[in-house]
């Protein structure tokens, strides 16, 4: 594994909107800024909380049911590379609920901003590009 060294340049602060797609609104931002590598940080909570794991055995992704309710987003970070030679937003992120209880996962679309706020890092250094992985059926960054 080649270790490749990245400068901070750049970092972009905001708020998503009451309502907004999480996953979807940061992947627009990241498209929208030409982010192509880079890290994200977001707090904030949801009215509708959505994850899913990566099951290592069927190499799938199983969706939980969604949560319709309050939850805290208690941490989800994540970072920018190019799929397909397009900004693309991979975040993990880990909510908590009324009993203060943490469930989390990797983040797909469809959780529901109830506020949301965020930083992303833009960095100077080689391109990362995600390519179909074989042995784990990820799209893993080429080496
Ligand atoms: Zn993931």
């Amino acid at each position: 594994m080649q270790t490749k060294y990245y400068e901070p340049t750049f970092v972009i602060g905001g708020r998503l909107p009451k309502g907004a797609d999480l996953l979807e609104s940061l992947s627009d931002i990241c498209i929208k800024q030409e982010v192509t590598v880079g890290t994200v940080m977001v707090i904030g909570a949801v009215n509708r909380a959505v994850f899913s794991y990566y099951d290592q055995a069927t190499k799938s992704y199983i969706d939980h049911p969604p949560i319709e309710e309050g939850m805290e987003i208690v941490s989800a970070t994540g970072n920018i590379s190019l799929k397909n030679g397009v900004p693309f937003v991979h975040m993990h992120v880990i909510y908590s609920g009324a009993d203060g209880k943490c469930v989390g996962g990797h983040l797909i679309s469809g959780a529901r901003v109830f506020s949301c706020e965020y930083f992303i890092t833009l960095m100077k250094g080689l391109r990362l590009e995600r390519v179909f992985d074989e042995e784990t059926g990820l799209h893993l960054w080429k080496e």
